[in-house]
């Protein structure tokens, strides 16, 4: 059993704690909570920081990691798709050296669960016997009527693969621009069990309001110079026309650069903000957002130099009135709920949601000297 002190410990399910103490078991159980008079007489073990759950991950593409550096930055999100397109020019062992580094990176980080998409089977191994908690996207897109079947049955096979291994896995569409409404059709009435959680690209790019507003823009010219089916954009005027919403499934809208007030609904939303200044330079407003739903992920190494919540915090902290309660909040417990990883996210007694250090806080603020250490 030990007993965790900081300068703050951060429960996220309660207010901060000044000068809080964490009790785990050996297993990383929480077993208390207690305010420093509440103890005495008992080994404490202090450290000079912030603590808090270990961090979710909640929009990332683990199979990309081999693409660290390979595309410019500040091209546009067009241009980053078309480089993408090159993924497959890379042995298997570049490939899987480069997803088994990016895990420890994210495992040295403090990240605990992620909600990674996967359009191959390439970290299937890695995940099997992974301790971190991943939800696993299948992601598809088709713009073309006469693939929309075979793209969907070939989803279903790496769905399937991934869990005949016991791993959480679902089909999800890429964005509402790349996927046609019948494949969306299809891919809602897939959607099973009360664990059914979409992660869609959403707003990323200004072409992608252009393309519904008024059919124009470099989204629309890509689209259309590749015949892709006029049924993706025509009868739709706004990128949320083609989310349904229901009870049963929840919804991860990722990016959101370019979304106002107005195109918000009671979804989830995530952020990746390092990965929005790599490709389009410029970062969503994040007064629209509703805190107690918003997460946060570090996106690809095709996008991303790190994959460190930490770096992601910084920036939105830089960039908002987040107060650190509610950065913390975005980092672990937001993206634990959405992703329906119930033992993460928060100090709650039971759970067992992993210990960060975060140290070099300065008046409860994060520097960029700001270091974190798992410990526990
Ligand atoms: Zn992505």
């Amino acid at each position: 059993m030990r007993f965790l002190q900081a300068d703050y410990l951060f429960p996220l399910h309660s207010p901060p704690i000044k000068k809080g103490v964490l009790q785990v078991d050996k297993f990383g159980f929480i077993i208390g909570l207690y305010t420093p008079d509440q103890l005495s007489n008992i080994k404490i073990e202090y450290f000079p920081g912030i603590i808090c759950p270990g961090f979710i991950n909640s929009h990332c593409h683990l199979e990309l990691s081999h693409m660290h550096n390979y595309i410019a930055k500040d091209t546009g999100l067009i241009n980053f798709i078309k480089k993408i397109k090159e993924r497959n020019s890379f042995s298997s062992s570049e490939i899987q050296d480069a997803i088994r580094k990016s895990e420890n990176q994210m495992i040295k980080n403090g990240i605990v669960g992620v909600g990674d998409i996967c359009n191959t089977l390439d970290t299937l191994k890695l995940k099997s016997k992974s301790k971190l908690r991943y939800y696993n996207f299948i992601e598809v897109f088709e713009v073309f009527k006469n693939k929309v079947d075979f793209t969907l049955s070939q989803a279903i096979k790496i769905r399937d693969t991934f869990k005949s291994y016991d791993l959480s896995a679902n089909i999800t569409p890429h964005s509402t621009y790349s996927v046609l409404p019948e494949l969306m059709k299809k891919i809602y009435s897939i959607q099973e069990g009360v664990n059914s959680v979409l992660s869609i690209h959403n707003q990323e790019t200004k072409e992608e309001n252009q393309l519904f507003k008024f059919k124009k823009g470099g989204l629309f010219r890509w689209l259309s110079s590749i015949n892709a089916s006029k049924d993706i954009w025509e009868n739709y005027s706004c990128s949320k026309e083609k989310i349904e919403k229901t009870d049963t499934i929840r919804h991860l809208l990722v990016h959101n650069t370019f979304s106002v007030k107005n195109d918000l609904m009671d979804v989830y939303y995530c952020t990746c903000p390092k990965a929005n200044l790599y490709i389009e330079n410029k970062l969503p407003n994040y007064s629209i957002f509703n805190i107690e739903k918003l997460c946060i992920g570090t996106d690809s190494l095709a996008s991303n130099d790190s994959l460190s919540i930490l770096e992601e915090l910084l920036v939105v902290q830089n960039n908002s009135d987040f107060d650190l309660n509610s950065l913390l909040k975005i980092a672990c417990r937001n993206g634990a709920e959405c992703l329906g990883f119930e033992n993460l996210g928060t100090f709650k007694i039971g759970k067992n949601p992993g210990v960060n250090l975060i140290t070099n806080i300065d008046k409860m603020k994060i520097t960029s000297k700001s270091f974190i250490k798992v410990i526990a």
